[in-house]
């Protein structure tokens, strides 16, 4: 077997298959990363969605027998819709991030990874391979820089000169020695755009991320949020874009390469009132096909709540106090009191006293007391 001539055939091969960049790198463990994931767990900065075993992280020879290589790819996202959808007085919306556009991300990856390894197997037979996307134990943005995909920037996206940071990361180990690709420069230089364009000063000096403040993470949460985060989320039901949308390699950076990738408006930019009242099997109609439904409908709906209150939507009070009376849920009934209590008025201060005499849950009389006082400020 001529193993260079495997890697351009393969390199060949992948461009017809849709993989939009494609790298090689060993299988040596990440050593940078693991003391980068230590002192994450120093400083309590993980948000507890990632592999726990740092070594499984860092480590391919503990994923596949007498790794070699590691070979990863890159799929590039679009970043705008083509009909466009506006919020306006009384139809209010929220916004899923642009990695939660069109199908689930990781299925349309596992497609052309599964592509990959079945062009690697016809060609040799007794070949070891294995794939992973994101929720893998290999960090997918470690297996692409070292690849030469693109530099690791201060928003802790990987930056790619031809896409921007929006191109969605996939890897396979493999036990055939490719040669391996040159890492590519940090051109990040002075900029700071993201750092300080970020709301809740998630992005810490030197390309770390405090997971638990990042709104990216918190809107994936399932429990009560702080009020410090609350208003910072602005319409935010899943996800956050602001620290890759300021980057200045991002500009102009909008790639339709994908049928499978193109978002559906009324989907991704849903109004927010008829969030509140889907039932389980309407969510999952609506919402089930994005890779942002995976935590249910919940956090969705909460956040929802939230977005009302930062667009002080009257409209949205009967809803709400429909909620604070009857969902069976503390952290919604708890929510919607903050929210009336934001957007305010005198239907939002009757529904709150109401509500207070009714209330047995702990939680949700601080969160109807708090709107309340909102309502006096
Ligand atoms: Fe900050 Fe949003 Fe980027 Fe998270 S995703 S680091 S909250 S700008
Ligand atoms: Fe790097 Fe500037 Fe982009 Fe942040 S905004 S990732 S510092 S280029």
């Amino acid at each position: 077997m001529n193993i260079a001539e495997l890697k351009e055939d393969l390199i060949s091969y992948s461009k017809t298959i849709g993989i939009d960049k494609i790298g090689f790198t060993t299988a040596s463990t990440f050593d940078g990363l693991r003391n980068r994931l230590v002192k994450q767990q120093e400083l309590n900065y993980q948000s507890g969605f990632e592999e726990p075993d740092i070594e499984k992280r860092v480590n391919p020879s503990l994923l596949l027998d007498r790794p070699q290589s590691i070979i990863s790819i890159a799929l590039a996202y679009p970043t705008k819709m083509s009909k466009r959808v506006t919020s306006k007085k009384g139809e209010r919306r929220g916004i899923f991030c642009r990695a939660s556009w069109g199908e689930d991300y990781h299925y349309v990856l596992k497609d052309r990874l599964n592509k990959l390894e079945a062009y690697l197997q016809e060609k040799v037979p007794d070949v070891q391979l294995k794939s992973m996307v994101d929720t893998g134990e290999l960090s997918d943005r470690a297996v692409a820089e070292r690849a030469g995909i693109g530099w690791s920037g201060k928003n802790c996206s990987i930056i790619t000169p031809e896409f921007g940071s929006y191109v969605y990361l996939g890897e396979t180990i493999t036990n055939i020695p490719f040669e391996t690709d040159e890492p590519m420069e940090d051109r990040c230089g002075s900029c700071n755009k993201c750092i300080d364009a970020c709301p809740t000063g998630a992005l810490v000096q030197g390309g770390q991320l405090d997971a638990k403040r990042c709104i990216a993470f918190l809107t994936q949460t399932k429990g009560f949020l702080a009020e410090e985060f609350r208003v910072e989320l602005g319409n935010r039901i899943y996800g956050c874009d602001t620290c890759q949308t300021v980057c200045p390699e991002n500009k102009g950076k909008d790639f339709h390469f994908h049928k499978e990738m193109e978002p559906e408006p009324e989907v991704v930019k849903p109004l927010l009132k008829p969030i509140l009242h889907l039932s389980n099997r309407e969510f999952k109609d609506k919402f089930g096909s994005l890779s942002g439904s995976w935590r249910g409908k919940k956090p969705i709906q909460r956040n929802a709540i939230i977005a009302l209150a930062h667009f002080k939507d009257e409209t949205a009070i009967e809803d709400l106090t429909i909620l604070l009376t009857s969902d069976p849920r503390p952290v919604i009934r708890g929510t919607a009191a903050w929210s009336l209590g934001k957007i305010g008025g005198d239907g939002a201060k009757t529904a709150l006293q109401h509500a207070i005499d009714m209330e047995q849950d702990e939680e949700v009389r601080v969160e109807i007391t708090k709107g309340l006082q909102l309502i006096e400020e």
